[in-house]
């Protein structure tokens, strides 16, 4: 029997006509708006005396809102994924806002509620559901300097609704629907900006340049709107970060992804000494292309050498059960179940949307994952990744509910190891030319985890400075994107041909509620392999160990998960180690190119 290919989402609802969608979102609702009173009433309440009690009647109540939040955002979310235009879905996100914005005052009352509790600990001991959450509680009470005034709160949440919020839906659409004008066959054509972005895979030479000029002559014309967009999204994030009380953006930023400043100077400083080895790859791959002044920004996802190998869907599935499997019977009987249980959304079609996700909806123990598969090895590599992801939901599938949850930086680390494992198994037995593709495009996504990621986070700091005061226009911000790249890419990219609208194309910079969404890619990828070196010292022994940091993800702060496997996250050494890793590929890259490319 063939493997089925769409996913099952009836584990949730049969479709949005059935009576227990809208009965979980009343439910949601009606759940949500009792306990903002109750937790408002907490400190005057019968319960005024006994504030354990109101702590337990508190974790329970978020317990139970959370279900129906799950299942019903995550349904919403998940048919969108595959029917872009649903309407009913479509209808259900603005109801999926404002229920959201409830949620941000219940936490922030509780947090009030909390922080303002003398001997937190001594009420956490002695009940076994306040012991269990005793990290969250932690967390609830530190972060009650910094929610907004009670009497403020609701009105800024709505007024984000038409500000920040708006300006970045504002920024998806110009992304969206803008359209670039292409010479194609000697004929013009107007394509969507996502399918030029992705002409710089091009085998073509020609194409990847006519692509990359395209691209950039398009974004001038929508240049305006988004420096608007940025401006607005920047200044209200200071606006917020400040009535918070928080230092700065970045502070806010690493509180929320429970990052101390020490790992994120640590990362930088590694990161920052690895250009060389990273420019050393660029410089390399601008030979094989026929480049003498460092390698043109167009050409930076140009496929050297050649993966031969197709596999089919089915092919896919033994491949990864397969080598996945040699690494724990139980992974690889893992993967096999999610194949075979309609886990996995795996064929591109008419409306679905691209790439690749994987979404854990906690309540039914269970993940999605999308792909849009089209047989190449490296959407094989993208399905071990987003499993990977679902295997760490996997490992949190016992943990109470509202210890599921997990920061951005720890996010990645099962989904880079699985990639890693599949990575390796790939390069034994490949041919040279095999190799080459393979380590490229190791290489090349690297070069964008780290070398690019530091431009990003470089462009951003500089921005968030400069916004404090006033409002950056257009040829500004092109000149601090250079500037971030030229001091990022140094001579590995072609100083002529590099990308100052990158600000307007990532779409990461328009988050007015998730600045600096950068760095905990590069902490990802670092972390998932300094974890996969791990494994490789220790073999089978390391086995559990691996499956407890993933479940710990949910209940520790970053440096607590690391250090929950002997890592120091604080220490540069760390990240060095990781970054080894990857400059051993790039001697290895660098030898083989220059092998094959050698003239006879
Ligand atoms: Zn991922």
């Amino acid at each position: 029997m063939p493997l089925p290919t769409e996913w099952d989402l009836t584990l949730l609802f049969d479709s949005f006509d059935d009576p227990r969608f809208e009965a979980s979102f009343q439910r949601a609702e009606a759940l949500a708006t009792a306990m903002l009173a109750a937790v408002n009433g907490f400190e005057s309440g019968e319960k005024a005396e006994d504030p354990a009690a109101n702590l337990e009647a508190g974790i329970r109540m978020f317990e139970e809102l959370m279900d129906p939040i799950y299942r019903v955002f995550s349904y919403i979310n998940l048919v969108l994924a595959t029917d872009a235009t649903n309407a009913t879905a479509l209808a259900c996100q603005d109801r999926e806002l404002l229920l959201q914005n409830q949620l941000t005052q219940i936490q922030s009352a509780f947090c009030r509620y909390v922080g303002g509790l003398e001997g937190l600990d001594d009420l956490i001991q002695g009940s076994e559901l306040l012991e269990a959450h005793a990290f969250l509680l932690h967390e609830f009470a530190s972060q009650a300097a910094h929610v907004l005034p009670p009497e403020l709160e609701p009105t800024v949440l709505r007024m984000q609704m038409n500000g920040g919020q708006a300006f970045s839906n504002l920024r998806d659409l110009l992304d969206g629907t803008h359209l670039v004008e292409l010479v194609r066959d000697q004929e013009t054509v107007s394509l969507p900006l996502s399918e030029v972005r992705g002409m710089a895979y091009s085998p073509d030479a020609a194409v990847r340049k006519a692509a990359y000029e395209a691209e950039l002559e398009a974004y001038r014309k929508i240049e305006i709107p988004m420096a608007a967009c940025l401006n607005a999204v920047k200044g209200e994030a200071q606006t917020l970060s400040e009535l918070k009380g928080y230092p700065s953006i970045l502070d806010e930023t690493l509180t929320g992804q429970r990052t101390e400043q020490a790992t994120l100077e640590a990362l930088l400083t590694a990161m920052e000494e690895s250009l060389p080895d990273f420019r050393r790859y660029l410089r390399a791959k601008a030979r094989a292309l026929g480049h003498t002044n460092g390698l043109p920004f167009y050409d930076l996802f140009a496929p050297v050498g050649a993966v031969s190998r197709r596999f089919t869907y089915d092919e896919a599935h033994t491949y990864l059960v397969d080598t996945l499997g040699r690494f724990s019977e139980k992974m690889g009987a893992f993967v096999d179940h999610a194949f075979r249980n309609r886990w996995i959304d795996a064929l591109p079609r008419p409306g679905k949307g691209g790439g690749a996700f994987c979404a854990t909806i906690p309540p039914v123990r269970q993940s999605r994952v999308l792909s849009n598969f089209e047989g190449s090895f490296s959407s094989v590599s993208t399905l071990a990744h987003e499993l990977g992801h679902a295997y760490h939901g996997d490992c949190l599938k016992d943990a109470p509910i509202l210890l599921s949850d997990y920061p951005m930086p720890l996010a990645e680390t099962a989904s880079i190891f699985n990639e890693t494992l599949v990575a390796h198994a790939a390069l034994a037995d490949a041919d040279a030319k095999e190799a080459i593709a393979l380590l490229d495009n190791e290489l090349l996504e690297a070069t964008q985890v780290i070398v690019d990621i530091l431009s990003r986070y470089r462009f951003e700091s500089a921005v968030i400075e400069a916004r404090k005061t006033r409002g950056l226009n257009v040829a500004e911000l092109k000149e601090m994107m250079l500037e971030a790249q030229r001091s990022s890419y140094g001579d590995g990219l072609d100083p002529d041909v590099m990308h100052p609208y990158m600000w307007a194309c990532k779409g990461h910079y328009y988050s007015v509620d998730l600045s600096f969404y950068n760095w905990p890619y590069a902490f990802g990828l670092l972390f998932g392999r300094g974890v996969y070196a791990r494994y490789l010292a220790e073999g089978a022994a390391f086995l559990p160990l691996y499956d407890q940091l993933l479940e710990r993800t949910g209940r520790d702060s970053v440096t607590g998960v690391a250090a929950s496997v002997g890592i120091d996250v604080n220490d540069p050494a760390f990240w060095r180690s990781a970054l080894d890793t990857i400059r051993e590929t790039i001697d290895r890259y660098e030898a083989l190119v220059d092998t094959v490319n050698k003239p006879v």
